[in-house]
């Protein structure tokens, strides 16, 4: 309610709560009134606050969010703070790239973007209207250095060895898994944001997403673009840790790992690509 309250007044909760305590004799407008009222029926209606206030906070900014793209997960946080933590120990290359695979609200890349100076950033989505949002966040947040491109992460049109790091937050939910998510979550967020999208080019009959389709399109194209040395870090489902590290294993990666979120869940895989 105070959030709902704060944003039909035009003003952030703490002060929203002092005009409160100090000025308890102001009223509402009768528009205010309307408009509150109306948020308060769709927040009923199970849409999440964030689309509600359009915007949403992801490490310590501010993002502007719409139903075309997901709303920024804390979770995620874990995949800028390791990107940084690695990426901050890269003294001797001069352009450093990254790419960020299926930017969404543009959150990681941006983040990263206002983080590392010396980097050029790419961020890639297939969806118009989220690389609209993530370009108009680039553009409020003024992150400099990061580039935008409407692309398919499956079969990217980069260069072979040319990026130092990718990240990517892609689709990791299975079809089983999003029936069982809240309706909150299915009826507002994009779909293809959170299940992969299962090509039937090839098939005649259509299997069920088992929410790692994405997770391998992203390992095969870092296997070819990433240069030798450089990092892949994955967001990934909590049950496809050691799945995903099986699969790593005996390809060209080392230093493979699996860091958990705050809930202790596996949340992030990361691993090394090996020289040739
Ligand atoms: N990169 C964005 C995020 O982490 C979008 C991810 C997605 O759409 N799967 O929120």
């Amino acid at each position: 309610a105070e959030v709902i309250l704060a944003h039909t007044i035009g003003c952030d909760r703490q002060e929203l709560l002092k005009r409160i305590i100090l000025q308890p004799e102001t009223r509402l407008s009768p528009e205010q009134i309307f408009a509150s009222r109306e948020l308060a029926a769709r927040r009923a209606n199970g849409e999440p606050v964030a689309y509600l206030t359009g915007v949403k906070e992801f490490y310590g900014r501010c993002f502007s969010v719409d139903p075309a793209v997901l709303v920024p997960r804390p979770e995620t946080e874990l995949l800028v703070d390791l990107a940084l933590g690695h990426a901050r120990q890269i003294k001797d290359n001069h352009h450093p790239i990254f790419a960020d695979f299926g930017t969404g609200s543009g959150c990681i890349a941006i983040s990263l973007a206002l983080e590392l100076n010396d980097w050029q950033g790419l961020a890639l989505d297939i969806s118009p209207a989220a690389l609209s949002i993530a370009r108009r966040n680039a553009l409020a947040n003024k992150a400099e250095g990061l580039y935008f491109m409407l692309a398919d992460f499956m079969c990217s049109p980069l260069m072979d060895k040319s990026l130092d790091l990718i990240v990517s937050n892609p689709p990791y939910i299975s079809e089983a898994e999003y029936a069982e998510l809240s309706l909150e979550v299915r009826n507002f967020e994009p779909k293809k944001a959170l299940v992969p999208s299962v090509s039937q080019k090839h098939t005649s009959t259509s299997l069920p997403a088992s929410g790692l389709e994405h997770a391998q399109a992203v390992i095969g194209q870092a296997e070819r673009v990433l240069k030798p040395g450089g990092i892949l870090l994955l967001e990934i489902g909590c049950s496809q840790g050691e799945l995903l590290r099986c699969m790593l294993a005996g390809s060209p990666w080392r230093e493979i790992s699996i860091h958990k979120d705050l809930a202790g869940h596996d949340r992030a895989l990361q691993a090394t690509k090996k020289h040739d």
